[in-house]
């Protein structure tokens, strides 16, 4: 069967790396949103918690429910309100949100420095204050997120400065409001990586985590490593001749004829579709024949194994993309296997 493999050593690598760069473990939460980045929520929570981490990020209930053993503290970045209980510490996105949250909530407001994807405005914040003490809620974290942050520009810096105003004013705020003083965090992998230092309590670390660094290389290159790899095995070997054409189209071809294998990964495996028309090789560098099925691969050779990717961030060049879109499609159903 088709299979993921995490690389336990290369996975402390990286937090060995970001946790350096911070000065402790404490300073490191690990964003393990969406199946964590496909490398699977489980797996990675507990490799960060052998490794010392104890705080996570995850998109919802659902993923901090199942992790919620392996750390002390849990952020949920989309939380349904009507699940919320103030086990978790949930982000508020709006103000519309905030009326939502029941007493005794623990949250993190999101304030917009100037992405405009969401978050409450800076002229929100007097406003905020208002409703948590009206309502109730722990004030626990004030946060935001840098949108140039990857990009060969200037615009991180102008950010930086708003989220400087945004903390003095909600530190007047706090005051004003007799509120304990929240924690603060800005930063996500490329913003530390590209700052080489960092003040606030803490980072929101993603991909960097997973190995990736997805920015300019005028901002250095930090010898990350990815954890993951994805094998395939065989389910059968045929010799076509010259001239035999192989998969959905018959777009595949051995120009002399030769051995070809069907390995069992697809697109309905999360794998993009190739369509067969370039040159576009295996981990091990055997050519890739034809069409991607939903549940099929051919290759040419007959190996019982075959790593159909070991570096998202070239795979996803070769589809335009990033290697978090790469790594995030890879179905949840597919076995991990920490080696
Ligand atoms: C996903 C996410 C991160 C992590 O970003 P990386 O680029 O993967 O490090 C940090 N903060 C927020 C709010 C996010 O949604």
């Amino acid at each position: 069967m088709a299979y993921i493999e995490l690389s336990r050593k290369n996975y402390f690598h990286n937090l060995q790396l970001l946790t350096t760069k911070l000065g402790s473990k404490e300073k490191l939460a690990v964003v393990l949103k969406d199946n964590a980045y496909g490398h699977g929520l489980v797996e990675t929570a507990l490799l960060a918690s052998e490794f010392g981490i104890s705080k996570a990020i995850v998109k919802n209930h659902k993923e901090a429910e199942e992790i919620k053993i392996l750390f002390d503290f849990i952020l949920i970045l989309a939380p349904d309100m009507q699940e919320a209980t103030s086990e978790f510490s949930l982000v508020i996105n709006a103000l519309m949100t905030l009326s939502k949250a029941p007493k005794g909530a623990k949250i993190h407001l999101k304030i917009d420095s100037g992405m405009h994807r969401n978050g409450i405005m800076i002229e929100e914040l007097e406003k905020a204050f208002i409703m948590i003490e009206e309502k109730g809620l722990i004030l626990e974290g004030v946060m935001t997120h840098f949108r140039s942050a990857d990009e060969l520009s200037t615009e991180l810096f102008w950010q930086m400065q708003v989220w400087k105003e945004i903390q003095k004013k909600s530190l007047l705020l706090v005051e004003k409001h007799g509120f304990k003083r929240p924690l603060f965090h800005a930063a996500n992998s490329a913003t530390l990586l590209r700052l080489g230092t960092y003040h606030d309590d803490f980072a929101r670390c993603g991909i960097a985590t997973y190995g990736y660094e997805e920015f300019h290389t005028a901002f250095g290159t930090f010898n990350l490593k990815p954890v993951l790899k994805l094998w395939a095995e065989k389910i059968v070997t045929r010799v076509v001749k010259e001239g035999e054409r192989i998969g959905y189209g018959g777009i595949g071809e051995l120009s002399c004829g030769g051995e070809v294998s069907t390995y069992d990964i697809g697109y309905g495996d999360g794998l993009f579709r190739y369509r067969g028309e370039d040159d576009l090789k295996t981990g091990e560098g055997y050519k890739i024949i034809g069409r991607v099925s939903m549940d099929n691969i051919s290759v040419e050779g007959a190996c019982e194994k075959v790593s159909i990717f070991s570096d998202a961030k070239a795979l996803a060049h070769y589809h335009d993309t990033i290697s978090y879109d790469v790594l995030v499609k890879l179905s949840s159903s597919l076995k991990r296997r920490v080696i």
